[in-house]
């Protein structure tokens, strides 16, 4: 793997597509573990979730439903702190396990505010799964359940995620350099 660039950033080689692969699995046994005898719904979040949502998809050995929503909040590599909700779910989650599928947790805004609409729907319970997590820049006091491979605070790309559009297609997770 090599350094890349991305507009006007270089971005230098942090995680293999095979690191990430064994994080997603244990993730998807685990989770498996707690929901063996129920269909849960796995929610993701649009549209950094897609890749890992795919492979998480793959190794989860249960049944399960799938629903997606979309939320944004990033403009290029800063948070605007503002999230704007741009998809609903469009499908009844009453009495429900749902698991939010979540690319990256942050500030933790997005996360609180998708965890209020969803909070509504009557689910029997809902719980938070994240591939990345930035423990420093983690602002919110909602538990996050399950973490796939926790990061520092510095801005990646790669497997879903995006600078400025570009960047998603990735199969590794790259981080910017300073
Ligand atoms: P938060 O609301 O937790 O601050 O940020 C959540 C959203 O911001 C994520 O769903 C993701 O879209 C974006 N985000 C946060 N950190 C990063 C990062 O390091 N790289 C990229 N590409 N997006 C990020």
């Amino acid at each position: 793997m090599e350094e890349i660039i991305i507009h006007d950033k270089v971005f230098i080689p942090y995680i293999t597509f095979e690191e990430i692969e064994h994080a997603i699995k244990r993730m998807a046994n685990t989770i498996y573990e707690q929901h063996k005898d129920e269909v849960p719904v796995f929610i993701g979040v649009l549209n950094g979730v897609v890749m890992f949502m795919s492979d998480f998809l793959k190794q989860y050995p249960g049944q399960c439903e799938i629903s997606f929503l979309k939320m944004a909040s990033y403009e290029g590599t800063a948070s605007t702190g503002e999230v704007k909700l741009h998809m609903d779910i469009p499908m009844d989650l009453t009495g429900r396990h749902v698991i939010i599928l979540e690319d990256i947790v942050d500030t933790g805004n997005t996360l609180e505010a998708l965890h209020k609409i969803l909070s509504k729907k009557n689910a029997k319970s809902i719980k938070i799964a994240t591939l990345l997590y930035k423990p420093e820049a983690y602002k919110k006091d909602l538990t996050i359940d399950l973490v796939a491979l926790t990061i520092p605070d510095k801005f990646v790309v790669g497997y879903g995620l995006d600078y400025d559009g570009l960047g998603r297609n990735l199969p590794d997770i790259y981080q910017i350099k300073q």
